[in-house]
């Protein structure tokens, strides 16, 4: 058992805190190095370096936290480690192998015990793999060179004051080309993402609900979480897209497996944003690592206003059971049938 740092863990927010060690990997000459540890945080590069001109660069997101038993662990890495293989092909980088990926949020999460918040705090340590094109590019093509690093910092609790359903509005932009990157993570599908975040933001709505872009029917996912919907018969109704744009969200396969064992019935499915104006939907909720499930209440823009009848106010009972139940099964407070907490150390 380290010393913690002296933090208010409740009190912290979601911003960057640099800790101890950074995990790096460098990939040349077509194979990947050793990998390494450092109390670098900084990263020199090229001027030429392919990242900074045709924008070669994933990432993923997860988070170490400590269980009730007092270790620490995460949560099913291995699904991060095979996404992070899936966006490196599409985007012409080289995969780094899963297992040591796995073993590198280890070693990172391990090497930063200190800094990974108690149990019952809310807080946990974010965890950030990702890598980038470091090798000079000039013409368009794939670098020869990439580096694979782990940033790690400690978050806040994602709702300090209790899950208030948020109001969402319909993007006047498009999130994902059909046969685009939208099923990738990659930091180029955010890029363009902010300029409609603020716009919503300025509006006074905390996120975007993206359409489908080849026909703008269909609903797809917000800017960096899936949704998911709960209709009149109390089925989980989970949109699916013809065009593959949605991103694989972790949290939303595990919340379906959830339902699934909770008795529930999961549709999976294409949504139509007609039969959310026309009240087929009683809840709704965004889910991603972050928060695992945030409720939304409405969803507004010039022509649409839906209101989740079960959910408005409140978190909706659905959601709120599939985030306790998700949450609980995380920390260990319910017994984790599937394997899917992964143990870093005591
Ligand atoms: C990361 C991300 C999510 C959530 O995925 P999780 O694996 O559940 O954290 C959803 N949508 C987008 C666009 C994302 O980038």
């Amino acid at each position: 058992m380290v010393d913690k740092k002296d933090i208010a863990w409740g009190e912290l927010g979601f911003s960057y805190m640099p800790c101890d060690a950074s995990y790096v990997c460098d990939y040349a000459d077509g194979s990947w190095g050793e990998g390494r540890l450092t109390p670098d945080h900084t990263i020199t590069l090229s001027e030429c370096a392919g990242i900074f001109h045709y924008c070669q660069e994933i990432f993923e997101g997860l988070k170490a936290y400590t269980a009730q038993d007092g270790s620490i662990v995460c949560f099913r890495p291995d699904l991060n480690a095979q996404r992070m293989a899936d966006s490196a092909r599409r985007l012409c980088m080289p995969t780094f192998d899963e297992q040591r990926f796995i073993e590198a949020v280890k070693a990172v999460v391990e090497a930063n015990a200190a800094w990974v918040p108690p149990f019952g705090s809310g807080a946990s340590l974010y965890v950030r793999p990702y890598m980038f094109a470091s090798g000079d590019v000039i013409g368009v093509r794939p670098a020869d060179e990439y580096q694979f690093r782990i940033l790690v910092t400690p978050v806040g609790p994602y709702f300090k004051g209790g899950a208030k359903p948020i109001t969402i509005t319909i993007a006047d932009y498009d999130r994902a080309a059909p046969r685009g990157t939208g099923n990738i993570k990659a930091g180029l599908n955010y890029a363009m993402s902010l300029y409609p975040y603020e716009q919503a933001h300025a509006n006074g709505y905390a996120e975007n609900l993206y359409l489908d872009s080849q026909t703008r029917s269909y609903v797809e996912e917000t800017g960096g979480a899936n949704i998911l919907l709960v209709n009149r018969e109390g089925r989980l109704v989970v949109p699916r897209s013809h065009t593959d744009s949605i991103l694989p969200s972790i949290t939303r396969r595990s919340l379906v497996t959830v339902a699934q064992d909770l008795g529930m019935e999961v549709i999976e499915r294409p949504v139509l944003l007609s039969e959310l104006v026309a009240n087929d939907f009683v809840e709704c909720g965004l889910c991603g690592t972050a928060a695992v499930i945030s409720p939304v209440g409405r969803i507004e823009s010039e022509d649409v206003h839906v209101e989740f009848e079960d959910g408005c106010e409140q978190a909706g009972p659905v959601m709120t059971r599939l985030r306790e139940t998700l949450t609980a099964i995380q920390s260990g407070e319910i017994e984790d049938t599937h394997g899917w907490v992964y143990k870093i150390c005591d």
